[in-house]
Order: structure tokens, then sequence, then C-alpha cells
């Protein structure tokens, strides 16, 4: 069952990258309580975080658009009342799915300045081979910032920060800082290699300076919500950071010495990490590729 669901889960993010059709019926939106007022929801893409409270829900991240009616419904489960704000951790199509279906209903979306420009226009993932139209109007985050803010809300102190060029060039950082909880969105895959999309200007040492940033103001009681994968421990994230630092200085240091992607391939550099990493989604070939491209 849990594979199945994993299974479903990464074929309807390849899906909402662009690839084509999946069984949104066979979806179910499951959540975690977090903390009281903080809850870890999974469904078909990105991983959500929902923050309730006397000022009104806010959503960090809303799936792909063919979930959006079992996400309403998921949330109105946990706590009736309106959704008031969405903040979109970066443009991928698995995590601002539901944008323009929960804009009808009057929530707000919040994005770093680069989200929106880039669901402004046609967009092409080439790490997977994609091509993304342009996202219509009412998809388009309506409140944009460059390099942080701090919210107020919900009796939280929520700290978002821009990461820059990390799995894209628009990553956000939300840190409940009250509550001890982050969600770092695609800037850490939990138990899979992680996407890192070039061609939005992604790059893996901004994964790592990103990684590096958040571990900073974590501590062993901090509940890390990755993009993708099951809730995270700091430890979880240093083991990742280790990960990522492994297969950059391996592979720019082959690179220098002028080999070719066939053979840092051919190298197997990442062996220690597949069993772990490399059987879920990108395989460790493709892993290496992506950060091949991405140094
Ligand atoms: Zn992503």
């Amino acid at each position: 069952m849990k594979f199945r669901h994993a299974f479903l889960c990464f074929s309807m993010f390849i899906s909402a990258m662009g690839a084509g059709l999946f069984a949104a019926d066979e979806i179910h939106i499951s959540y975690t309580q977090m903390r009281p007022n903080l809850f870890m929801l999974e469904g078909a893409g990105g991983n959500m975080v929902l923050c309730r409270g006397e000022d009104g829900l806010f959503l960090v991240d809303d799936q792909v658009s063919a979930v959006s009616e079992k996400v309403k419904k998921a949330i109105k489960a946990i706590e009736p009342g309106p959704l008031r704000f969405i903040l979109n951790t970066h443009w991928h199509h698995d995590h601002t799915g539901g944008n323009e279906y929960f804009r009808k209903g009057g929530t707000l979306t919040v994005a770093h300045r680069n989200v929106r420009k880039r669901m402004m226009k046609k967009n092409v993932v080439e790490a997977l081979k994609r091509e993304l139209e342009a996202s219509p109007e009412g998809a388009l985050p309506v409140i944009t910032f460059s390099k942080e803010m701090t919210w107020h809300y919900n009796g939280e102190e929520i700290q978002i920060y821009h990461v820059p060029n990390a799995h894209t060039d628009g990553d956000s950082i939300v840190f409940f800082k009250t509550s001890n909880v982050v969600h770092m969105g695609d800037v850490f895959f939990n138990g899979l290699y992680p996407l890192i999309d070039y061609s939005s200007g992604g790059t893996i040492k901004g994964m790592i300076s990103a990684v590096k940033r958040v571990l900073k103001h974590v501590d062993s009681d901090t509940q890390i919500v990755p993009g993708h994968g099951p809730l995270g421990t700091k430890w979880d994230l240093v083991t990742y950071l280790q990960m990522l630092e492994h297969v950059r200085d391996k592979v720019s240091a082959m690179k220098k010495q002028g080999k070719k992607l066939s053979e840092i391939k051919a190298a197997k550099i990442t062996a220690e990490w597949d069993a772990t990493w490399g059987t879920k989604w990108l395989t460790p070939d493709q892993f290496i590729e992506i950060a091949y491209r991405s140094i």
C-alpha cells in the first residue's frame, strides 16, 4: 500500500511536470499533525503544510490541479473556515497547481518574485525533458517578495526567506519559528535523489548553501517538511547534506579532470547512497547527470 501510494505520488509528480494522464481518483490526501496548529498534508505532488489559528488558514503549497477539490475537503476536515493565504515554495506545477482553484474562493497567493515571472511564461524543465505551458492569470501569485519577510500570524512568528539558485531560482524556506517547524519545499527531498531544475536556475551549489542555512536554525526537535518524501529531522537533513556534498565534490573533480559524463556515470560515485536514495524516483545515473549539468 505504502509503495503504491509512493508510486502514485511520483507518477503524479511526473504528470504534473507535463507527462500525461494519471488516476486522480485514486489519490487520498492524508495528514500528520506536527503541532497543535500545524499539519503536514500529502497527496499528489509536493508536501503541504497547513497552519490554523485565529487569523485564518494558511497553506504552504497546493499540489497538482487535479486534486484541488480533494485538498479543499481535507483542509475542511481538519479545520473549517476560509483559506486566506497560500505560499508557493517554487513555481513547479506540483506545488502551484491548486492556485487558480483556491483563488476563485478568495485565497491570496504569495511567492518569491521569480515564481510569478516563471509562471507567466512557458518553461522547459530540461532535466525531465518536459515543456510546461504558462499558467493562467488566476494562478499567478498576487503578492511577491524578493529576499525575506516575517509574518506574525496565527500566534506564530513565520520567517519566509529566499534561497538563491537552489532547486530553482525562486525557492522559499518557510520557518514556523514559534512551533519549530520548517517547510523546505524541493530544496529538500527526503530519501530520494533530488531534482535540481538547472533550466530554472537551480544549482547543486545553491542547494548545499540553502541546506546549510537551514541547519543553522534547527535542532533535534525541529520537524522538517521536505518537498517530497516523509517528514524529516535534523539528522535526515544532515545526511542529505553529506550526500549532496559528496556528489558535488566527486562530480566537479572529475569534470575538472576532463572526464566525460558517461565516464562519471560509470565511476559509480553514488554507490554507497544508492540503496537509500536511488530506488524511489530518480536513478543514480539521472541524478549524476543533473548534478553534472548544474555544476
Ligand atoms: Zn520542484
